[in-house]
């Protein structure tokens, strides 16, 4: 047997250990490689505006995109005539960045559909109006947090006592004692195991025992400190500003997923795993860190740098949206919009400018470990089905007309970022930082002061001036 070992085994088996990376490698680029000054890896918001920011300069960059569309996580889903954002969702009026986009490329922000108001709760295999939910039996609640709805519990315990004072503050070394279990810091503020119960159920996180009370604080403060007072939508999806963006950029190459970086004497080469390679004197790593993990990095980073690209968690979201074919919540009299004890966890009802209502199932976190376990179709079915086991008025009364978990997309791996206990202190200063002034980072999860799709174009906008400061 041939022991030939090609380049490929080569640097899995010799280069990457788990935890650090690795020296330049000697092994010269091929020559076959395209050169670039600037190569962007990552099509989403931040990877498009940092390109565009460069060619603004006069910078030629390339970027290069996994998948056959631009915008990542801001994915709008064409189904029936209308655009469906599975991703991004919520554009505040005060997110300046986006806004200012919006009409440099003529595009339309639109009001959002209506929701509609009231709340139904399952819990304990008991349907209620949540105006009952403060007398009812299945209600295990006490004292003053007893009249408190669910999905409200955790916002307001913080609000007893919430120590940030701007939406900087989480990177404040004076608070990083909040940086542990939220669980912990919501038994300080006064919660029973059972109030703990009820906000892990549909948290905004995978679990209140794995996500740090810090990052949590941190999206309460983008809410509370918000110069945001309403949402707003795109016309024809969230996706259309990155489209936008894409269009207007002269080296955009999609189809072109990364499988390999490594640092040679003369210069980074990256590898995609349609065979094409590239080289180049900056790297821009637009891609989420859940991402960039699977790729073979062989590049040398310090160590907090490799901490975060190893360890930062990425929150699940399952997300389906369906027609509705039937008002239900006619038929049993209760609100539409649902905060469960069951595996669908929480639902919303919306109506558009015509009166059409859909009907949005969010499930989060460690809930959607049954749910991704299954073929996109089956889980569509399962859902429907958890829903008119619990609510039987919606038997029939629903079709799915998108659906997606970003937690099996492979280009998301999850849907943004949240530091783990501890993991604030530890790397989150370190890890936006250029390593060797050749490799940056840009993305949601770099972001300082905003969050989401603002966060992720703030960072861009950070990126951007560490490439100039650079390239002078
Ligand atoms: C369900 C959900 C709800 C959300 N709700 C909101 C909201 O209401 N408001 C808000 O502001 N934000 C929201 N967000 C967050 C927002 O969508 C993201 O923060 C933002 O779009 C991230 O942009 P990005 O450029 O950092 O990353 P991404 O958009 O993830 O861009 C990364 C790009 O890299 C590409 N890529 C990945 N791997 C490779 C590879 N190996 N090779 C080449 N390319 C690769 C991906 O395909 C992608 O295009 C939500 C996100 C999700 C998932």
């Amino acid at each position: 047997m041939s022991k030939k070992i090609n380049r490929r085994i080569f640097l899995k088996s010799s280069l990457i250990v788990p935890g650090g990376l690795m020296t330049a490698c000697s092994t010269p680029p091929p020559s076959s490689a395209t050169r670039t000054k600037v190569l962007i890896i990552g099509a989403g918001l931040a990877g498009l505006n940092t390109a565009r920011l460069l060619q603004r300069q006069g910078i030629e960059a390339t970027l290069l995109e996994g998948k056959s569309q631009a915008g990542g996580r801001t994915l709008s889903m064409k189904a029936q005539g209308q655009s469906i954002n599975m991703g991004g969702v919520e554009i505040g009026d005060g997110y300046r960045r986006f806004i200012d986009l919006v009409n440099e490329y003529r595009l339309e922000l639109v009001a959002p559909d209506k929701s509609q108001r009231g709340l139904t709760i399952h819990r304990n295999n008991q349907l209620l109006h949540a105006d009952d939910w403060g007398t009812s039996n299945t209600n295990p609640l006490s004292g003053k947090l007893k009249s408190v709805l669910p999905s409200r519990l955790q916002s307001t315990l913080h609000g007893q006592q919430f120590p940030l004072s701007s939406t900087l503050d989480w990177l404040n070394a004076d608070l990083a004692h909040y940086d542990i279990p939220e669980s912990q810091r919501l038994s300080e503020l006064g919660a029973s195991d059972a109030a703990l119960e009820l906000i892990n159920r549909a948290g905004n996180f995978n679990d209140i025992n794995t996500v740090s009370a810090l990052h949590t604080m941190r999206a309460i403060a983008n809410y509370k400190y918000s110069d945001s007072t309403k949402t707003l939508r795109l016309k024809g999806g969230n996706d259309q500003l990155a489209v936008a963006i894409a269009n207007s950029l002269s080296d955009v190459r999609y189809n072109h997923t990364v499988a390999d970086i490594t640092q040679t004497s003369q210069g980074i080469v990256v590898t995609c795993n349609n065979g094409s390679q590239f080289i180049t004197e900056k790297l821009v790593l637009a891609v989420p860190f859940s991402v960039l993990r699977k790729i073979n990095l062989n590049i040398e980073l310090p160590a907090q740098h490799q901490q975060a690209i190893t360890n930062l968690p990425y929150t699940r979201i399952t997300k389906m949206v369906a027609r509705v074919d039937k008002p239900f919540w006619e038929t049993d009299g209760l609100p539409g919009n649902m905060w469960c004890d069951s595996a669908i966890e929480r639902c919303f009802l919306t109506f558009n400018k015509q009166g059409d209502a859909s009907y949005t199932f969010f499930v989060n976190g460690t809930g959607t470990q049954a749910l991704d376990q299954l073929p996109p179709k089956q889980a569509q079915v399962w859902l429907l089905k958890q829903l008119a086991k619990i609510r039987p008025a919606t038997q029939n009364a629903l079709t799915p007309l998108a659906f997606h978990s970003w937690g099996n997309d492979p280009y998301a791996l999850g849907a943004y970022a949240a530091f783990a206990p501890g993991q604030i202190s530890q790397f989150a200063n370190e890890m936006v930082k250029p390593v060797s002034n050749n490799v940056f980072f840009a993305g949601e999860h770099c972001s300082r002061e905003a969050s989401g799709m603002e966060g992720a174009l703030e960072s861009s906008e950070a990126t951007y001036q560490q490439l100039i400061d650079r390239l002078q």
